[in-house]
């Protein structure tokens, strides 16, 4: 998992939950209620982020037209220039 910024911001936010779950519950559930959460959430980012990266394949997007790049070229672009 990498760390990232606004995983600090997760965080805090979190705990901010958790301090105001304390007052209604057992410290011991807050905790695993926050991190239940904290998991959920990077486990939805990061499975998002895997089906964007696989959209976007690894070389990335035409500046052009904004197609898939394949053999660092793009489709639709590249063709006139024929080798
Ligand atoms: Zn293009």
């Amino acid at each position: 998992m990498k760390f990232e910024k606004r995983d600090v911001i997760l965080i805090t936010g979190l705990l901010l939950f958790m301090v105001g779950l304390l007052p209604f519950m057992a410290p011991l559930y807050a905790v695993l209620i926050v991190s239940l959460m904290y998991f959920g959430v990077k486990f939805y980012v990061g499975r998002r982020t895997k089906l964007i990266q696989r959209d976007i394949g690894l070389e990335g997007l035409c500046m052009d037209c904004g197609s898939k790049i394949v053999n660092k070229k793009c489709p639709h672009c590249d063709i006139s220039d024929k080798e």
